[in-house]
Parts: C-alpha cells; structure tokens; sequence
C-alpha cells in the first residue's frame, strides 16, 4: 500500500461492529468481562482503548514499526521513553533538540540518575567521542529547531549500533510523510503529534513508534505505568487529522519552496535555514534520507533591523509559538520557544536574537508573500 492510502486506510479503519468508516469514539473507562479471570482485549481504558488503538496502529503503519503508542503530549510520548532507561545510564543527545526535552532532561532525569552530553549530532566524530561505556541511547531531532539543520540517520544509527546504543529519533518536524527513521536504523521515533500530525492547532497529543517486539513490549508496559494516555476524543480527532497529512505536507512543501525564493531575494534577509536549499551540507544530506523538505524556515535579517518590528508588522502571519498547522505561524526564538536557554548557550549553537522561524501554513502563497512583503518594506 502507497503512503497516501496507508493514511486512510492504514490502522483500524472501519469498526467491526457496526461498518462505520469512521473510527468511533470508545468514551468508556472500563468493558464488561463476560469470563472471570479470562484474557479480555479490552479491560480498563489506561491499558487500552479501541480509539485510541486505531491512532496507534495507523502511526505503526505509517512509520513501519510493529507498535504504536499514544500519549495526552509529545513531551508525555518523551518522557515514557527516556523511561527505559534507569539510574547511572548515560544519552547522548543533540544539542539543539526541543527546549522541553531539554528542560525534561535537565531538571526531571537527572534528578533519576540519568546522565546525558549534548552534542552537534551532524558531526559523527563528536558523536562519537561523547559516547561512555555507561551509555545507553543516542537521542536526536532531524531537521532541527529552529535552525533546520539535519543529521545523517543511517550513519547515525550504524554507529550507535556499534555501540550497542538504542537510536531514538524525534520526528516531529519531517513527519513519516518525509523521513522514517526506524527504516534508516534507528530504534524508536517519538512525535510532538501536536504539531504536522494533528495539523489544525486543536490537539496536543503525542506518539511513540518502535520496529522491535521487546522495545515495544517496554514501552506498553510504561505507557500503562506512567498513564499519561491519550483520552479516546483525542484520539479520535488525531487520526482526523493524520488521514490528510500527504496532501497537507504538498501544500506546505509547495508555499515553503515559494517562500524561500522570496527570501532568497529579499534584500533585508542576510541568511536563510532551509533543508531545502540548494548548495549547504543540510541538502545533501536531507536529499539522501527526506522525500521532502517540510514546512519550516527559518532567516535572520541583515544586522540593524529589527525581528520585533518585522513579526508585529505582518497582519495575515499569526505571532505564535508552535508548528505546523494550517495557519501561518511566526515567531522569534530568542525571545518565544528558546528564550528559556541561557543566553550564550544559545548564541553558541547558533541562535541569534534576530533569528526568525516561519511555519509555512496552506493560506494562498499571493497573500502569504503579499503580507511578508508589506513588513519588509514597513522595516
Ligand atoms: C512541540 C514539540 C515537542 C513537545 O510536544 P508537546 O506535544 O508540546 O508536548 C517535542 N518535540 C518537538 C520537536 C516539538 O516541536
């Protein structure tokens, strides 16, 4: 099955009892067990429940793994899955992975017993020189955010395997639409589903994907002991969302492509991230693991003008944190998604203060480039 009928026709997608095409919200905590002591499918909604099973086989299927978990967030999804690992493991992480991951890290984890070494994941070598013989896990986001800089998965996962190291790939940005890591090596993908997945800014939910029996075996197990789930009208309207993730990823490819030309010319830009662009190290290497290039970009202005009076001018592009859904959404990291990380750790992996990350949404690209043209002048 092609990738698009896989979305609509992938996981469960018709109920068994009654025809419906349309997966039916299950709202029941718990199901009637007719034998005592039996082997019920359905017990107790934590363990499982049939909506919220039909969204994790569809994202099974969509990134080719065996098992499929859902979660009430990303950062949930995340957190059961740094689970696996116990006091005195040791991960190596990318350095410029999500800010909460890194908060999660940082402030929760540590205080378990884990210890961790971020580092550039697109340089194999410093990868490399971070791993200890206590280590357990490489964790990584590619493309990144929000500079959009993307790593190798298969040299990646080649190495960590040498190592005996899970790999586990944040792929919240590209999307199984563009990249599936588990089919490049890596052991588990996790997702902010609140973003390309869901795609319409009304859900935070989040997904855990692996291709390995015994991963998943641990990963159902914590699902069920953390229970942080995903409540079955979610779940519901997350797989809504995932049926049109093919079409939406085209229409986003389709407006980003047009939007970096624009800023291509535009002469207030002095540098743009973009996967998609030509000639930097971040295209050969998404043309060698991506089908596409997303819906993100990111540019700085040339030095004197400001990131503040650009965003606040625009009327149509939302000022919002988050990605990744249908609208427009624009933001300046320093100051919004990243303003948590100390200052010269960011400057230090790259972050300026007038950097600005632009999620291309499926507005028409004439108003799209028509209001980001009247802020530029207005600069
Ligand atoms: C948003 C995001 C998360 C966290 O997900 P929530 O659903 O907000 O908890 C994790 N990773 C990436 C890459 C994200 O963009």
């Amino acid at each position: 099955m092609k990738f698009d009928t896989t979305l609509i026709h992938g996981g469960i997608s018709e109920d068994k009892h009654t025809g419906a095409v349309s997966v039916p919200i299950y709202q029941s905590s718990t199901f009637h067990q007719h034998e005592l002591g039996g082997d019920p499918k359905w017990e107790y909604a934590r363990t499982g429940n049939p909506t919220r099973n039909a969204v994790e086989k569809l994202i099974a299927d969509l990134e080719g793994g065996v098992a499929g978990f859902a979660f009430a967030s990303g950062s949930a999804a995340i957190h059961a899955t740094l689970s696996l690992f116990s006091q005195g493991d040791h991960l190596v992480v990318g350095n410029d992975v999500y800010g909460g991951t890194f908060r999660l890290l940082n402030q929760v984890m540590v205080r378990q017993g884990l210890t961790f070494t971020a580092v550039d994941t697109r340089d194999l070598d410093a990868v490399a020189a971070a791993i200890q013989a206590n280590t357990k896990a490489l964790y990584l986001e590619t493309p990144t955010n929000p500079l959009l800089h993307v790593s190798d998965l298969k040299a990646l996962s080649k190495l960590a395997k040498q190592h005996n190291l899970l790999t586990i790939v944040d792929n919240t940005f590209a999307t199984p639409f563009n990249q599936r890591p588990l089919q490049l090596g890596a052991d588990i993908v996790v997702h902010s589903a609140s973003k390309y997945l869901g795609g319409h800014s009304d859900l935070v939910a989040g997904l855990a994907v692996t291709n390995d029996a015994e991963l998943a075996e641990q990963l159902g197990f914590l699902q069920n002991a953390i229970g942080a789930i995903l409540g079955p009208q979610d779940s519901w309207l997350l797989q809504r969302g995932m049926k049109t993730l093919a079409v939406r990823m085209r229409a986003h490819e389709a407006n980003t492509q047009a939007v970096f030309h624009y800023l291509e010319k535009q002469p207030k830009v002095a540098t743009i991230y973009y996967p998609g662009q030509p000639g930097t190290p971040d295209y050969i290497t998404a043309k060698t693991q991506m089908t596409g290039f997303g819906g993100m970009i990111s540019f700085e202005l040339q030095a004197g003008l400001d990131a503040k009076t650009f965003v606040e001018n625009l009327k149509l592009i939302a000022l919002a944190e988050s990605l990744g859904s249908l609208e427009s959404l624009i933001e300046v990291p320093a100051v919004m998604t990243h303003g948590a990380i100390p200052r010269e750790t960011r400057l230090a992996n790259g972050i300026q203060d007038e950097l600005i990350r632009l999620s291309v949404g499926l507005e028409d690209i004439n108003d799209l480039i028509a209001d980001l043209d009247q802020a530029f002048t207005a600069l």
